[in-house]
This record gives structure tokens, C-alpha cells and sequence, in this order.
């Protein structure tokens, strides 16, 4: 199977990424530790999921701790206007879950948001940056089957909120799924969202607020965006 071209990505020369099916022992160009990644720049740079998502951290977890905004789309996107935060990447594994917490908050969820927060970005980080292609298991998806585990305080060991995480998980993935590749993070977050907030209505009895039309504004951003295909592309962008 031949190697396949990604967008124009490597944080440190801006050149295409190459995606292998075998993983291999890398440096980090950004920090130096040892990792394993499927992932390389044309011209020999490795960068770090933590590396990657850096930048972000801090602003995910500002604005989510800070907002009083109560439609999980509304704050995703607003995040996700923020330069800190790549096209694609890793990040997107905290952000989608920190912003269904926030809202979760502000629509009468009883939880600790700060305490939530940290839990997520400490289970969201580790969910590798590629594994929507590589494990069949999108990082969106994940990231909403983290936030029903934090809000329902699952183990592996728990019933009924072992039971939620996980189908709040493959009812992302399946929807996912069905939008076609390649990936995007963009719009596999935004499914995620519209996915998970009538399966949290109805399943744990929290209403949030969710815009009815959902629009992508990133679409030039994505030299893999499916456009018309895509049901957040906006004619004309
Ligand atoms: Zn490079
Ligand atoms: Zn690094």
C-alpha cells in the first residue's frame, strides 16, 4: 500500500505530511523525547502529539472554564477560530469534549467544570493524533464518549454509564463514518456535537442548546475538504 499525502502540515517547515502504515521510533523535532508516529514530513521533521496540541491547551481550557455560552457548536468554533489551534491535530481530542463539558455546565449539568476540564485534556491527550485512520476510532468521537464517562464518573469497571460512554462513542463514530473520508476535524468535531447533544438529552436528561444550521468557515483551510459533499460547507467560501 502506497503512503498517503496529507495537507500541508509540518509545524516546523510547512511541507506535506507523509503517512505510513508502520509506525517508527522518532526524535520529536519540537522537544527531543523519543515517540513512535506514523507520521513524517517530506523533509525528515517528527513532531509530537504533545507539541502539536501545545499551543491550544491553554486556550481550551480558558475559554471553556470561562464561557457562559450554552451551545456546545457555538464554543468549538469559537475556540477553533483561535490560531492557537491547527486545522487538523490532536487538540481536537480535548476540545470537542471541554466544549460539551462547558455547555453541559451552563445548560444545569451538575458538575465540577474545572476539575472536568483537567480530566479531559489528561484523557483527550492521550488519544493519538491519526487514529480516526489508523484504528478506526475517530478522536472527535472518542473525545465525546470521554466527556459521557466524566459526567457519569464510568470505569471500566461501572454498568450503566459504561454503557453510555461507549454507545455515546459508536453513535459518533458511525455518523462519522458515514460523512466519508478523508478526515477532517473540523467537521468530525462538529458531528460529534450534533450527535451528542440529543443522545444527552435524552439519556441523561441535560437540554443544551444547539445551532440549528451548522456552518464550516474552514473550508479553505483544507486542502482535503469534501465541499459539497460536506453538510457544513457554506456555497460560496
Ligand atoms: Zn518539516
Ligand atoms: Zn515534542
Amino acid at each position: 500500500m502506497s503512503d498517503v499525502e496529507l495537507e500541508k502540515a509540518c509545524l516546523i517547515c510547512g511541507r506535506p505530511l507523509v503517512y505510513s502504515q508502520t509506525a517508527q521510533e522518532a526524535e520529536c523535532s519540537g522537544c527531543g523525547r523519543e515517540f513512535t508516529t506514523n507520521a513524517e514530513c517530506e523533509d525528515g521533521h517528527f513532531i509530537c502529539d504533545d507539541c502539536h496540541g501545545a499551543k491550544s491547551m491553554p486556550v481550551i481550557f480558558y475559554y471553556c472554564a470561562n464561557t457562559e455560552k450554552r451551545d456546545p457548536y457555538i464554543i468549538a468554533e469559537e475556540i477553533m477560530q483561535n490560531p492557537a489551534v491547527h486545522m487538523h491535530g490532536p487538540e481536537h481530542h480535548v476540545l470537542i469534549g471541554s466544549a460539551l463539558l462547558a455547555a453541559y455546565r451552563n445548560c444545569g449539568g451538575q458538575i465540577d467544570l474545572a476539575e472536568a476540564l483537567k480530566i479531559m485534556r489528561q484523557r483527550g491527550s492521550q488519544v493519538p493524533g491519526g487514529i480516526c485512520g489508523l484504528w478506526g476510532n475517530c478522536g472527535a468521537g472518542t473525545s465525546a464518549g470521554i466527556f459521557m464517562s466524566i459526567i457519569t464518573g464510568s470505569t471500566p469497571l461501572a454498568g450503566n454509564s459504561w454503557r453510555l460512554s461507549n454507545l455515546m462513542t459508536s453513535e459518533c463514530l458511525k455518523n462519522i463514518a458515514n460523512s466519508g473520508g478523508p478526515r477532517c476535524c473540523k467537521r468530525d468535531g462538529f458531528i460529534a456535537i450534533k450527535t451528542a447533544v440529543p443522545f444527552i438529552a435524552e439519556n441523561v436528561g441535560v437540554k443544551m442548546d444547539l445551532t440549528e444550521k451548522i456552518e464550516c468557515h474552514f473550508s479553505e483551510h483544507n486542502k482535503e475538504c469534501l465541499k459539497k459533499q460536506c453538510p457544513f460547507f457554506v456555497t460560496g467560501e
